[in-house]
């Protein structure tokens, strides 16, 4: 079985986890989308999955693209996530 088939997400909005930005309004939309991903039962395969592929928009794992970006450039520099 995939994890996606799993996913938490499946019964929500998909525009749910894409604010248009990360900051003021978005804030909101981002927590609740989070909220969402944090009962998720496949949290931790979808947040890898997100970096591993550099997936570059949206929530997926309960991070944001900025959060996963950050976590990428660590990796990369030897600092801790
Ligand atoms: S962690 Fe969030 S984005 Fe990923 S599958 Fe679960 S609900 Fe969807």
């Amino acid at each position: 079985m995939n994890w996606r088939d799993a996913a938490a997400c499946r019964s929500e909005d998909p525009e749910l986890f894409f604010p248009i930005g990360e900051d003021g309004l978005s804030r909101q939309q981002i927590e609740q989308a989070r909220a969402v991903c944090r009962r998720c039962p496949v949290l931790t395969d979808c947040g890898s999955w997100a970096l591993r592929n550099g997936e570059r928009d949206g929530v997926w794992g309960a991070m944001t693209a900025d959060e996963r970006r950050r976590r990428r450039l660590g990796r990369l520099s030897g600092s801790s996530p």
